[in-house]
Order: structure tokens, then C-alpha cells, then sequence
């Protein structure tokens, strides 16, 4: 398939050389890791495999939730169990965060979505079609892990060639390519090589490049990896803006701070299984409680039903007080002011993301965090450990 996306490339020195311009889109081709690879020649390649399970699966109804897996295993040749049964739902217009600690499955379910991998087993649906068929992945966006623009290309050409990839006629693809330039901030560095961009550029040019079929479902791997804060504030005003649209957006990030900060619901998956889902203010609901600083002294604190204590030193201290209701903690307050102490702050807490992913991941029994990578003789069963909430391990609110 030949592909004239940009003019402005083949006419640096190419023309009437056929056979270098030739070369150069074979190798632009080859070398291309973005979306496209998943929508065009890996589905092509894949179709075959993937209409039988399409056919095994075509008995399903179609599910109102953009991505609604059931039941997904992936055993790796040697034994290596990588997905041990993954059930997950993201709704239509929700950003969902995808954690697990390396080697927990996610690249491999993810994968699987795009049908890059073909399961062992899997029921489900993804935007509506059973999970393997290919003709979905138009209407889905694709940002892998470590994704790798060749390097001659401008930012812009990279963009387009997505388009491109994706079948979209030209004057539509330059009109969406001005847009998501435009998006990601990097329309001043549009006409400029690929080669010259800073990490964080190559990921705002990945993101957009992703976006580029204006996926109704997008997949992004690390998509804020080596940018810099702003950018990342950036990136993630255009995730909000993708759910102010109705779509979803599905998340793999190592920066848990910010993924609390614009998931609507996260699954934990600890060695090929779902340990937590859920909303974050849920699965940490078991840990909220009032923390008040002030100046009492563990005499006073000790008289103070449930309350923890813990010295700040100088005479300050920590009093933990285990409730999240407003009312209910105001009797202790009064206790305090009774007794004269001084009162410095009181302000409600709960676990953060980042605490309840190392709980997720350690083992209650020993207090050791579980290897990474995954599970091989399938004893270890993450979704046994503490379930603090109302929330089921692998199937959202209970
Ligand atoms: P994550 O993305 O969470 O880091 P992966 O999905 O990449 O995890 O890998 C899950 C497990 O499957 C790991 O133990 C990994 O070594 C193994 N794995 C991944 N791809 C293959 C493969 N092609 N062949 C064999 N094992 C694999």
C-alpha cells in the first residue's frame, strides 16, 4: 500500500527517485509503532486468528460499556500465567486507570484489546463488539509504552501519517492534524524533525497521533512519561476533555498522583488478577478519618475514646480520630477545648492511591510486597487478601 501523506516530505529531494522514495516508505512503514500498526498491518495479520474468536464469541449481546471483559486469561508458553481471569468494566465517558506493579498483565491485556495478542480465553465486549474483532479498532486510539516516531519525520507528518494509516482522506486528515497540533501545544514545532523533540514532545506528538481517528476509546500506555509538569497538566486537561465528550479513556501510568487526580475508577491488577476496582474515594473508604494537630498531651489524648496519638515533638502531636462523619468527632472537639488545648488544624484524610497500591500488593500474612512479574504456579490469589470496602475485587461495586 502506498501512502502520499505529505507532499512537503517527497519533495525534499525525492522526487523523480522512485526507488529511494519507495525504500523510504517501506522503512517509515516498518518502523512506525504508533496506533496504526495495531489498526492496519497487525490486525491484518492477526485477522485470521482472531475470526474464529470472533465467531466463539458472536453469541454475546452488546453491552452499553466501552470496554465490559470478562473472565480474560493469557498463559505465555513456558507456563507463564499472565492474566489469570481478568474481569473489568470502563463506562462511556469515564477515565480509568489501569495500575499494577511490572509484570502484572497490563501491556497483555491491553494487547489483547488492540488483538495484537490473542487470548487464551476471553468473553466480552469492547465498544460493543466481542473482544478480537478487528473492525473496533477503528474507533479506538492506541498510545504504546516506549513508542517510537521515526526520527526524519516532522511532528506534523507523524500525525498524518496516522490519519493516513487509518484510512481518512486527506483534506480530513490535515483539518484533524491542525486540531490535535493545536491540542497538545505543539503547533510551533509542527514543521520541525521528530529527531530534534525532547521526550515529552514525542509524547504530546504519540497523544495526538492516537487521537488522530477520533477514537470513541483510548488506550494510553505511560502517556505523561518525560514530560515535563506543565505538560502534564496539559495532558491531562485533554484526557478531561475527552470525557467531557463522552468518551473513555483507559490509562497506564506509574505516577499515582496523578492518576487520582482525573481517574474516575481504577483496577489494581496484581499478578493477572484484579485485586481492587473501583472508585478511589471506595476503596479507600476504610481508612478515612479525622486528623487533628494540636497541642494535647498523650494524658489528655489518652482519655479521648479511640483516638490515636502520636507526638509531633515541640509539644505537638497527631490525634487520629477514626470516623469520617463531621458530627461525630465534634464531642472530642469539645473534650479538647474543655481541657483548654489548643486546636491547630483538623482536617479530614484517607489513604491515598499510592498507599492503597502497596497494600494491594502486599501480602497480609508476611508484610512482603509480592514479586514482580507474573504468577507461575497460580497459588498466590491477591483477591483473598483484605477487601476493605463495599466493593468487589474484580467486578466494581458490589
Ligand atoms: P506489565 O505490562 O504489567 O508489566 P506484561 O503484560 O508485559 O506486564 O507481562 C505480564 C507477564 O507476562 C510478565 O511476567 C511477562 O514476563 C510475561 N510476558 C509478556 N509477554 C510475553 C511473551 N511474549 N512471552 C512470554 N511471556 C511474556
Amino acid at each position: 500500500m502506498k501512502v502520499r501523506f505529505c507532499s512537503g516530505w517527497f519533495s525534499t529531494g525525492m522526487i523523480g527517485r522512485p526507488d529511494l522514495r519507495a525504500v523510504h516508505e517501506r522503512r517509515l512503514r516498518r518502523s512506525f509503532t504508533a496506533p496504526m500498526q495495531s489498526m492496519q498491518r497487525l490486525s491484518e495479520q492477526s485477522a485470521h486468528s482472531s475470526l474464529s474468536l470472533v465467531k466463539a464469541l458472536s453469541m454475546t449481546q452488546s453491552s452499553p460499556l466501552s470496554i465490559d471483559l470478562k473472565d480474560v486469561t493469557k498463559t505465555y508458553r513456558g507456563g507463564v500465567f499472565a492474566l489469570r481471569g481478568v474481569s473489568l468494566q470502563v463506562h462511556p465517558g469515564e477515565i480509568f486507570g489501569l495500575l499494577g506493579p511490572n509484570g502484572a498483565g497490563k501491556s497483555t491485556l491491553v494487547k489483547i484489546m488492540m488483538t495484537v495478542v490473542r487470548p487464551t480465553t476471553a468473553r466480552g465486549q469492547v465498544l460493543g463488539q466481542p473482544v478480537g474483532h478487528n473492525g473496533t479498532l477503528a474507533n479506538v486510539g492506541y498510545l504504546p509504552e516506549h513508542h517510537r516516531f521515526p526520527p526524519w519525520l516532522t511532528g506534523r507528518q507523524a500525525v498524518e501519517f496516522a490519519g493516513a494509516m487509518c484510512k481518512m482522506p486527506r483534506k480530513l486528515r490535515r483539518r484533524r492534524t491542525d486540531e490535535l497540533l493545536e491540542l497538545v501545544h505543539m503547533r510551533e514545532w509542527a514543521k520541525k524533525r521528530l529527531g530534534t523533540y525532547s521526550k515529552g514532545m514525542q509524547q504530546r506528538i504519540g497523544l495526538a497521533a492516537s487521537l488522530v481517528n477520533d477514537p470513541q476509546l483510548v488506550l494510553l500506555d505511560e502517556p505523561t512519561d518525560g514530560v515535563d509538569p506543565v505538560g502534564r497538566r496539559e495532558i491531562r486537561d485533554v484526557l478531561t476533555h475527552m470525557r467531557e465528550q463522552g468518551k473513555s479513556v483507559l490509562v497506564n501510568s506509574h505516577i499515582l498522583s496523578e492518576l487520582e487526580m482525573i481517574c474516575d475508577r481504577v483496577a489494581i491488577l496484581v499478578q493477572g488478577l484484579v485485586a481492587r476496582q473501583g472508585t478511589v474515594a471506595s476503596l479507600t473508604s476504610s481508612s478515612r478519618c479525622y486528623e487533628v494537630i494540636s497541642r494535647a498531651t498523650p494524658e489528655q489524648a489518652s482519655s479521648l475514646d479511640g483516638v490515636e496519638f502520636e507526638s509531633l515533638g515541640e509539644g505537638r502531636s497527631l490525634l487520629r480520630i477514626p470516623s469520617d462523619d463531621p458530627v461525630a468527632i465534634q464531642p472530642i472537639l469539645d473534650q479538647l477545648r474543655s481541657s483548654e488545648v489548643m486546636i491547630e488544624s483538623v482536617l479530614p484524610k484517607r489513604e491515598s492511591l499510592e498507599d492503597l497500591f502497596v497494600r494491594s500488593v502486599t501480602d497480609p500474612s508476611t508484610g512482603v510486597a509480592l514479586d514482580p512479574g507474573a504468577n507461575r504456579n497460580t497459588e498466590v490469589d491477591v483477591r483473598s487478601f483484605e477487601t476493605p470496602s463495599s466493593e468487589s475485587p474484580d467486578g466494581g461495586e458490589s
